[in-house]
């Protein structure tokens, strides 16, 4: 600094020689270099440039640093011009400077160290912190030498400037992210707080050096136990601390924290833990929001996948056995031939019917039914291995899928097992309950297997073993499969062929068996195939039946029966009574009573034919009412083959039948078998004795003729006699006489006379 006093230039030009005091007295020469050049390496190495303005001498001193911390020439002269070394101060600072000097000069003590900024050669401004003192005064008091040191601090206030432009930013920073500041000294008990951080927990007015336990009072009570461990932990090992916590905020609001905090030593040995704390309330409210939301669209989530599963699952099961079912059958048929496929293994498939099911249904109830469904799915699930797959596909039918070494048959002792199992009686409700099992097993292998064939060639074997007398199984034959594929052709043939009128009834006459005169006549159906030419029912009975339409051919020929008749009729013919054969089916329909009356049929022309295997034990309603319309409408009845079935007289006696046909077979052996004969004596008898006519069937030779006359039969029906034939030879046949002729009718008429001759003789 330039003194606002005229001074005279330093002498010494190097160093200032600081006189400590005027009143030291004088030296010698040689102490007096020593100090001074001491001095002057101290002063330049402390980089203190020295001035001295004696006011008394008129001197102005200037050291060599004082000049080059200024950019002048160590050797320059100052010209110690007060005004002009003004211009030289910062425009900004020139007021104080002037100022600050005037209390320099009178020793005030607090101008005695000041700061200002001057402008250096270069153009630069620099920093100088100005020290000064007062160190001779006149006898008024007034101060006549100031001595003092000025130091570039140029470097220092740059620092500090940028320590303070830091630390605006961060007090920005903070201010904005609203985090508060705290810096604990552990060791001396002692915390201080930002006004952020106060306000946060809302310690309103609390001062920055704050209690140290006001923290740990704050906490939540639930959370502190934690929170305060954790920090204690911290601090014991030295570690930083991150953690997130619930306070209630002085106001009494819950808020939620958190926390940074890292441990260091100070310079005093201190520990000491300085951290930052936010609020989070908000943000943990979202995330506890999110989370939640998240936890529900997960809980959704799972109830969707478990109730898809349980879709999925009813979709694929039976209810009622828990079995696989149809669908699921389906879907496994594709992966087990795959499966059977890639490792060349064979597929077995067993199809499974149960025996008698319906009629187990029909007389104790569909709840029994459903045990012994679920009796049947056990027994299924339990006689195969794990790996097989048992499914219910339908009311009483099963399928079981087993791998298989290819062309094992193993597989029968398994289907063996199953019908052994199947057959044994099942108790229900105090019934022992009878079925059974047919199964038909199909088994294939090689690269162009394919399940769903061998599925359907097990329900060719199948329908085999229900035709070879069920309780059985069959393995798949490629014949049954040929006879399988000629009956569905047949069928549709059958179907054909009723829309094209092509089933006709033929006529077989029956003859009295003592005169021989024709007393009536049974209708029996044919076929007549455009390709195969006449066909008997043994060709398509049983196909019609499958297919449902005997009934149809029944009703049908019973139409063209009265129709023949009444052309017989204009032919003048006495003719005789009809009988047609009536299956069970037809006899059950409810309608009967009205499509019988819409034929307008004269009462006591026409019979039906029952079987006696159906007709009798088990009449429902419908049977017994639409027996009753028949005896209404004056038609007869007839039981056809009378002596396979079981039928117990009494029961037989309820249909109240007009008469009985004795079945061939029981007529066949009567030449060769007194036993036979002695059968078929008393079944004529009985007839007699209840009213009953009795006509013998395949009556084949004029042995046969002959013992039916003796054993006093009403009817005789056979070849012996007549073949079945068509309507229009019916007038021709008759008219004929043909079978009063040959050698069988003589016999006959032998046998008459003498029966006739014996009954005289007798009287
Ligand atoms: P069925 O009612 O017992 O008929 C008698 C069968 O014995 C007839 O066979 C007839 O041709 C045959 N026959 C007659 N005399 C003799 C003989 O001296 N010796 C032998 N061995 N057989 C003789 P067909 O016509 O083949 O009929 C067979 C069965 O078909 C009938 O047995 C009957 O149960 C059934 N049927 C025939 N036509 C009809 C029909 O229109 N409706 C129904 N539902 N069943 C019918
Ligand atoms: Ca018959
Ligand atoms: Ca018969």
């Amino acid at each position: 600094m330039k003194k606002a006093h005229p001074e005279a230039d330093n002498p010494h030009g190097e160093a200032a020689v600081a006189e400590t005091g005027a009143g030291n007295g004088a030296t010698d020469d040689s102490d007096l270099a020593d100090r001074e050049s001491r001095w002057n390496h101290a002063l330049v190495g402390s980089g203190l440039g020295v001035w001295d303005h004696n006011f008394r001498l008129g001197r102005k001193f200037y050291s060599r640093t004082w000049k080059t911390m200024r950019g002048m020439a160590p050797d320059e002269e100052a010209a110690g011009d007060y005004d002009a070394w003004l211009q030289l101060v910062h425009p900004d600072d020139r007021d104080f400077v002037v100022h600050a000097i005037e209390r320099q000069n009178v020793g005030d003590p607090d101008f005695q160290i000041f700061q200002y900024r001057e402008r250096h050669r270069d153009g630069h401004w620099i920093w100088i912190d100005c020290r000064g003192a007062c160190v001779e005064w006149d006898e008024s008091g007034m101060p006549t030498r100031i001595v003092g040191t000025d130091t570039d601090i140029t470097a220092r206030k740059e620092a500090e400037e940028t320590l303070a432009r830091l630390s605006r930013r961060l007090d920005l920073a903070l201010e904005i992210s609203r985090i508060g500041v705290f810096e604990a000294d552990i060791d001396n008990d002692t915390v201080e707080w930002d006004d952020r951080l106060i306000a946060i927990y809302g310690l309103k007015g609390a001062a920055h050096q704050i209690a140290s336990d006001a923290w740990a009072k704050s906490l939540h009570p639930e959370d502190r136990e934690r929170v305060l461990g954790l920090s204690d932990r911290s601090v014991e090992s030295g570690s930083d601390f991150q953690q997130e916590y619930r306070i209630i905020r002085g106001d009494g609001a819950e808020r939620v924290i958190r926390a940074r905090s890292a441990f260091f030593v100070d310079g005093n040995g201190h520990r000491k833990l300085i951290g930052a704390n936010w609020d989070v309330t908000a943000e943990v409210a979202l995330r506890n929001e999110l989370q939640r939301a998240r936890d529900l669209a997960e809980a959704r989530n799972r109830e969707l996948e478990a109730a898809k599963e349980s879709i999925e699952r009813l979709a694929l099961h039976d209810y009622l056995t828990d079995l696989p079912n149809r669908r699921y059958l389906d879907k496994m048929l594709d992966e087990r031939s795959s499966e059977c496929r890639a490792k060349g293994l064979g597929l077995a498939v067993l199809h499974i019917d149960l025996d008698r099911f319906k009629q187990i249904n029909d007389t104790l109830g569909h709840r029994a039914g459903d045990a012994m469904l679920k009796h049947a799915a056990s027994v299924l699930r339990n006689s195969v291995r794990a790996a097989d797959f048992v499914a219910r596909i339908g009311g009483d039918e099963f399928v079981i899928l087993c791998t298989v070494d290819p062309g094992s048959k193993k597989i029968a002792g398994l289907a063996q097992r199953i019908i052994r199992e199947l057959r044994k009686p099942v108790r229900y409700e105090g019934h022992d309950c009878r079925f059974g099992a047919s199964i038909g097993i199909a088994i294939d292998s090689g690269p162009k297997l394919d399940a769903k064939q061998t599925l359907l060639d097990a329900d060719i074997a199948l329908y085999r073993a229900k035709g070879l007398g069920r309780n059985r199984f069959e393995f798949f034959s490629a014949a049954a499969r040929r006879d399988i594929i000629s009956a569905k052709h047949l069928a549709d043939e059958i179907l054909i062929g009723l829309e094209r009128n092509e089933f006709v009834p033929f006529y077989q006459l029956q003859f009295d068996a003592r005169t021989l005169d024709v007393t009536g006549v049974e209708t029996l159906a044919r076929w007549q195939h455009p390709v195969h030419g006449l066909l008997t029912p043994d060709r398509f009975l049983d196909i019609a039946e499958d297919l449902d339409v005997v009934s149809t051919i029944d009703a049908l020929i019973l139409e063209r029966a009265l129709a023949d008749r009444r052309a017989w009729i204009k032919d003048g013919l006495s003719v005789p009574k009809i009988s047609v054969n009536v299956s069970a089916r037809r006899l059950a329909d409810p309608d009967l009573g009205k499509k019988l009356r819409a034929l307008k049929i004269t009462p006591g022309t026409i019979s039906f034919e029952l079987l006696e295997s159906i007709s009798l034990d088990d009449c429902d309603e419908a049977v017994a009412a639409n027996l009753k319309k028949l005896r209404k409408l004056g038609i007869d009845i007839q039981i056809d083959d009378f002596g396979t079935g079981h039928a117990s007289i009494v029961s037989l006696l309820r249909l109240s039948p007009k008469t009985l046909k004795i079945d061939r077979e029981l007529i066949r052996m009567l030449p060769q078998s007194a036993e036979q004969r002695k059968l078929v004596g008393s079944i004529i008898d009985i007839g007699r004795s209840l009213d009953i006519l009795v006509i013998a069937e395949g009556v084949e030779t004029a042995d046969h003729i002959r013992i039916l006359e003796e054993l006093d039969c009403d009817t005789l029906q056979g070849y012996a006699l007549a073949r079945p034939m068509p309507a229009m030879q019916i007038p021709s046949f008759i008219r004929g006489g043909s079978w009063r002729h040959g050698q069988i009718a003589a016999r006959a008429l032998q046998t008459h006379l003498r029966r006739a001759l014996r009954s005289r003789g007798a009287k």
